[in-house]
């Protein structure tokens, strides 16, 4: 319903998906997991107890209406019961006394408090020896949920927003996320979230207007507002006045105009005007996304997150299933370059194995991740059907195998010895695969780009992942909206680390290419061709704007670029730099990356 009595709110995040998306709110559930935690101030303190009433006042009645539903539907009196059990765990004092006991006493959100309070309680079932009664600590967890669910505004439906809706989050799960494009949404804004974040990146890839870092603005929103998304800029306007809507209907139709101009330059190549060519490939999630890749004139894949047939698909990806994902990529390249990347799963990207194995580290993004997950026995099974299926598909055109997340020689020794065995046994059984598939490895951690120079003499080409590059070398989470402000591409101590690999790369006679999202910004790009990297790749949507931008410097007024901001300090004054440059030579920037 449409309510004429809410102003125009207007907020600010982080721009990470251009372009203007105008529609109504469509509020999503989320991973209650994930939820905030902040502190609050002591005059807070009230209306913080207030939303956690409200929260279990609402979570009260939802049950009841389930056990009505099972009194009328259903023959076992067990379900009734343990709703029963549910409501009255949401009146415990141990619960409910103990959480409004954190909000004034730690002066936290009701949240983090309820998280606190359940956390004591999981304490003592966990210690109770009866089978029985441990077991109901996940009743405690369920009944948390609920109330944190509610506590977020959330209902839990199912993700299915209407078409030319604004999606609304805490965060997207990335099989929601996944799911954003075939559902034809307007945009999306959400709370947590950062440039690189999955849900960024994958708005990105299907040119969905995106904001998000934007804290708390599911708070602002109710369902049906209407919502201006500006995804190049950050600004996001609920409730917008008449006039705001026109003035911003005006800069989609110029931005229109602007795509298309841009498109013109599809069939050119990234070739600066003293004639030193920059390939252009695009990143992609699965073998869907290639004709939009081609599209927008990417030359070559390269990067293929393949970890997403294992997010998206309820059962595990067995060996067919990579070599189908795999064949479809190549066939539809017609022999253009690809790159498949093994499965980088752990942290922020999780699949239902993972969740059921329960790893419960304490800091994933440091955890077992990535190759290392390969390596362990919990994911090596699945390393090594990926890997047969890969090298299988290399069969049907010019695959490029790559390993994420290399900490330095030993652990490539170690990747590439499962993958010797895995090709032995092909080779025993007769089945065909390309010999000579070129295998490399991505440079997204500080100790790989230090021995860069080790690494290049055992490996076919680097890519360098710039968005776990920022994060462990900037000590950022690239997920965490509190501290995006630190994530900056062009802070002199990453662009030092991204100089020394491409010019070990460039020292063992190896390509070296960049891939993290950094690549697609048109304000970074030419800096990284400076830099002497040969290889950009990126979402496609942003192919045609970095072209633009290559195509109007020469390489030598790039390498002379570079010379200056390597004596800058600070990443402002970078930029700063670099945007001087590029507005001296009329490069029209319009990108949200
Ligand atoms: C990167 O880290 O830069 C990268 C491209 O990999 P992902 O974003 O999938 O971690
Ligand atoms: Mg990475």
């Amino acid at each position: 319903m449409v309510r004429d009595d809410r102003e125009e709110l207007i907020r600010s995040g982080v721009p990470v998906s251009a372009g203007i998306g105008i529609g109504r709110a469509y509020l999503v559930g989320r991973d209650t997991g994930k939820a905030p935690r902040h502190h609050i101030e002591p005059d807070e303190v009230d209306a913080e107890c207030a939303r956690l009433h409200r929260a279990i006042g609402t979570s009260d009645k939802q049950l009841e209406k389930i056990k009505q539903q099972l009194a009328e539907e259903s023959e076992s009196e067990t379900d009734f019961h343990i709703v029963t059990a549910h409501q009255l765990m949401l009146h415990d004092e141990h619960l409910v006394d103990a959480t409004i006991e954190y909000i004034k006493s730690e002066l936290i959100n009701a949240e983090w408090a309820l998280r606190k309070a359940v956390d004591d309680i999981r304490g003592v079932f966990e210690a109770i020896e009866d089978e029985y009664f441990r077991e109901r600590a996940s009743d405690v967890d369920h009944v948390a949920d609920r109330v944190l669910a509610n506590l977020l505004g959330r209902d839990d439906t199912d993700f299915d927003p209407p078409p030319d809706a604004i999606v609304v989050a805490y965060d997207l799960s990335p099989a929601d996320a996944a799911r954003l494009h075939r559902a034809a949404v307007a945009g999306l804004v959400t709370d947590a979230g950062g440039k690189t974040s999955h849900t960024a990146i994958i708005a990105r890839a299907h040119e969905i207007p995106a904001v998000v870092g934007l804290e708390d603005v599911t708070e602002a929103i109710e369902s049906d507002d209407l919502i201006i998304v500006d995804g190049g800029s950050g600004v996001v306007i609920v409730n917008p006045a008449a006039s705001t809507v026109a003035e911003y209907r005006d800069q989609q139709r110029r931005q229109a105009v602007r795509g298309a101009v841009l498109l013109g330059n599809v069939a050119l190549p990234a070739q600066t005007t003293d004639g030193v060519e920059i390939e252009l490939y695009a990143n992609i999630d699965g073998p869907d996304e290639i004709p939009s890749a081609l599209s927008h004139g990417a030359r070559g894949i390269g990067l293929t997150r393949s970890e997403y047939l294992f997010m998206t698909e309820d059962a595990l990806p067995d060996e067919e299933a990579h070599y189908a994902m795999a064949r479809a990529v190549l066939e539809q390249m017609a022999g253009r370059p690809a790159t498949l990347r093994t499965f980088d799963l752990g942290a922020d990207k999780l699949a239902a194995f993972l969740e059921d194995a329960r790893l419960d580290e304490p800091n994933p993004a440091l955890g077992l991740r990535s190759v290392r997950l390969c390596l362990h026995d919990l994911g090596l099974p699945l390393f090594r059907q990926q890997l047969r299926g890969l090298l299988r598909a290399s069969a049907h055109g010019p695959l490029r195998l790559m390993f994420p997340m290399i900490s330095g020689v030993g652990e490539l020794r170690a990747t590439r010895a499962v993958l010797d065995e895995v090709r032995a046994e092909l080779r025993a059984e007769q089945v065909p695969f390309d010999e000579g598939v070129k295998v490399g490895i991505m440079i997204e951690m500080p100790s790989a780009a230090v021995v860069a120079d080790q690494l290049a003499r055992e490996c076919d080409f680097f890519s360098i992942g710039t968005n776990d590059l920022i994060q462990y070398t900037m000590a950022v989470d690239r997920v965490n909206e509190y501290v995006s402000y630190l994530y900056e591409p062009l802070h002199p101590a990453l662009l030092r680390l991204i100089s020394g690999v491409a010019r070990a790369a460039r020292d063992a006679g190896i390509p070296c290419a960049v891939c993290g999202e950094m690549a697609g910004d048109p304000v970074v790009a030419p800096v990284l061709a400076g830099l002497g990297v040969h290889e950009l790749s990126m979402s496609a949507v942003a192919i045609p704007e970095v072209k633009a931008a290559l195509r109007a410097s020469t390489m030598s007024d790039l390498q002379a670029l570079v010379a200056r901001i390597d004596r800058l300090p600070t990443a402002v004054e970078i930029r700063t730099e670099v945007i001087t440059y590029l507005d001296a030579l009329g490069v029209a920037r319009g990108s949200g990356r």
